[in-house]
């Protein structure tokens, strides 16, 4: 049974590692023929930033450390146990910028990730290395970065001199907690970016794909933005179900309501549902949220708050069950 998802950093990490404890606690999980579940993980790089000459991966490392036991849970992104001694001292440096915290072991990964790069091993490699120090593939799991290419999310505000300028999405969101209205997202390097090896296959071989509720807009949308994707999506034979991140139209965690403003999106979950129209065939909303039916697509109601691993299991258990009903049907159809 090959589940492929798509999935930013803290919301994706949180509903696979869900999916994992589910598959783990219910044997009954698959049907009998399907054999092991095999998960192939699409992550977003569109976050990806140099700081201090260290290429940083938020989401990916977030995905690495949250499925590999390693994550600070609190937070829901960074290293466990972390100290800071490296920060303190870049700061007494005047070194910049200081605005993003980087723990001592996550500096680790990212000096660890840089070298690799600079020997010139695609970043795919690079995370297949990460992944092993994590224990992925023991559980089953395969992390895929979208693309090998470098590609970074800006973010356009106002200059406050009447015009405009662009600033990397990590400096709007951790520096401005999206506080500074997004005119739009440019995402440099997004249109010549080729998928990562494995990745379109990843979603024309599946069995069932899986959407998290990642952000709609700089997670998932950036992931949909890689050429081919998006074509992959809609051509695959596997029933694509997603989760919606809000819940009473706002989002659990972070600025989805921001970034969806910002291209001219509600934030509702019935909204997020249409950015997936062309592809998607099942979506999860919380009880409280109103969505009218609409053609082709499964809707199901639940509690979509991950306030605990096992809280994610279940609703990744639901949104696999979506999917496998949607498969048997077509099976038979
Ligand atoms: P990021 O890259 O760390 O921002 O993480 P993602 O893009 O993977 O996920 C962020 C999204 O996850 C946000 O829009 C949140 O609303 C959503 N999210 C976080 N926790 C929960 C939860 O418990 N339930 C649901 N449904 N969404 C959540
Ligand atoms: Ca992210």
């Amino acid at each position: 049974m090959r589940i492929t998802a798509l999935a930013g950093g803290v919301g994706g990490a949180r509903f696979l590692r869900g999916l994992l404890r589910h598959l783990a606690v219910n044997p009954s999980a698959l049907p009998d023929d399907d054999g092991e579940a095999q998960l192939t993980i699409i992550g977003n790089t569109g976050d990806d930033i140099t700081l201090f000459g260290l290429r940083v991966c938020p989401d990916l490392d977030t995905l690495l450390y949250t499925l590999g036991g390693g994550i600070d849970e609190r937070q829901g992104w960074g290293r466990a146990d972390e100290t800071h001694s490296v920060a303190g001292e870049l700061a007494a440096l005047g070194a910049q910028p200081q605005w993003f915290g980087l723990g001592d072991k996550d500096i680790a990964t990212h000096v660890h990730r840089s070298q690799l790069l600079g020997q010139g091993v695609p970043l795919s490699e690079v995370v297949a290395r990460l992944a092993a120090r994590w224990g992925l593939p023991e559980q089953g799991v395969t992390l895929l970065p979208m693309t090998d290419t470098p590609v970074e999310t800006h973010v356009v505000v106002d200059d406050g001199e009447g015009g405009e300028r662009a600033i990397h999405f990590q400096e709007w969101w951790v520096r401005h907690r999206a506080a500074l209205p997004a005119r739009r997202f440019v995402v440099a390097g997004l249109d010549r970016a080729t998928p990562a090896p494995g990745v379109l296959d990843a979603v024309r071989g599946a069995d069932v794909v899986l959407l998290p509720p990642s952000n709609p807009v700089v997670s998932i949308g950036i992931v949909l933005g890689v050429p081919g994707v998006r074509d992959a999506l809609r051509g695959t034979r596997a029933p694509v179900v997603g989760v919606s991140p809000l819940v009473g139209g706002r989002p659990v965690r972070g600025h989805a309501d921001e970034c969806l403003r910002a291209i001219g999106v509600d934030s509702t979950s019935e909204a997020v549902a249409g950015l997936y129209s062309d592809f998607l065939d099942g979506w999860l909303v919380d009880e409280v949220d109103p969505m009218r039916d609409r053609p082709g697509l499964r809707l199901e109601r639940r509690p979509l708050l991950m306030s605990s691993v096992d809280a994610a299991a279940d609703l990744a258990g639901a949104a696999l069950e979506v999917a496998l009903d949607l498969r048997r049907h077509r099976a038979t159809a």
